[in-house]
């Protein structure tokens, strides 16, 4: 058996091993388990290839921006919107995520967050994994990933890290953490702030700051959590039939909204959840 890649951490890791504030009774570890142990077996695979309406929504709005500002005389048009639409192929997705990325897109014509801004780095959204960070922790290494919307200078020479959002889930602060970690490795030296905003609400998040020593405790947590991570990997790939231990389920009403609804066989579910979007 292959051994596992060497500890890595990010925002994703972070929210599949421990719940957001408020989240804790939906959470369930085997669903890192499927993302981060199984996601080659064939139908996990294809469960994970297949993008949800609102992940759907998220990436097609961040690349909306994005195209709006590398071809900004669409932001001054009166057919701007329908112009970007068109960009990102809208008229090729269901009629939900049409209605939903179009207001996006009015919302953000009448209103450009990143208008006059000097922008550092804005991406459209579905380029992948980005270049791993290399973080020393104590007598040990981490890779740390970490995939940022957008980078602006703020006043002179801050760099404002933003990340977009859609659909009512609240912001998880712990996102902006690890980003302004990121910065930290690669803008050294630089003061670095992070913020979200909602796309669909118009809405934006306080600005986050770490100090000196929130830093060195971040790093120790995001460290604790990629050799977690690691240790459980290895533990399954000794023994794949102990996944439930490793893993456990935490089964419930949230499993109708869960990928692997059909193949776990934990699932509290009656009814498939494919057909049941929520926003
Ligand atoms: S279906 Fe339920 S128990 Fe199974 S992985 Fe998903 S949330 Fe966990």
């Amino acid at each position: 058996m292959s051994t596992p890649d060497r500890p890595f951490a990010s925002y994703h890791l972070w929210s599949l091993i421990a719940p957001a504030i408020g989240q804790e009774r939906w959470h369930c570890q085997m669903r890192r388990g499927f993302i981060k142990a199984r996601q080659h077996e064939p139908e996990v695979k294809a469960l994970l290839t297949k993008a949800t309406a609102p992940q759907r929504i998220g990436i097609l709005a961040q690349k909306g921006v994005y195209e709006f500002h590398h071809n900004r005389h669409l932001l001054n048009k009166s057919d701007g919107v329908e112009k970007v639409a068109q960009l990102l192929k809208l008229s090729n997705t269901s009629y939900q995520v049409q209605q939903r990325v179009i207001q996006i897109l009015k919302k953000y014509q009448d209103a450009p967050l990143l208008r006059g801004k000097n922008i550092l780095q804005l991406t459209p959204g579905d380029e992948g994994f980005p270049k791993p960070i290399l973080i020393e922790q104590g007598d040990s290494y981490f890779r740390l990933y970490a995939a940022m919307d957008c980078i602006f200078i703020d006043g002179d020479r801050t760099l404002h890290i933003l990340d977009f959002k859609t659909g009512k889930s609240a912001f998880d602060q712990r996102q902006a953490l690890v980003y302004l970690l990121a910065a930290r490795y690669l803008y050294p030296g630089r003061q670095a702030v992070a913020s979200f905003y909602n796309l669909e609400l118009g809405k934006k998040s306080d600005l986050i700051k770490i100090t000196n020593h929130e830093f060195e405790n971040l790093k120790y947590e995001l460290a604790n959590i990629a050799h977690k991570h690691q240790d459980d990997l290895h533990k399954y790939q000794e023994k794949n039939s102990n996944f439930s231990q490793i893993f456990p389920p935490n089964p419930g009403y949230h499993c109708r909204f869960c990928p692997f609804n059909s193949i776990c066989e934990f699932a509290s579910v009656t009814t498939s959840a494919h057909t049941i979007i929520p926003v």
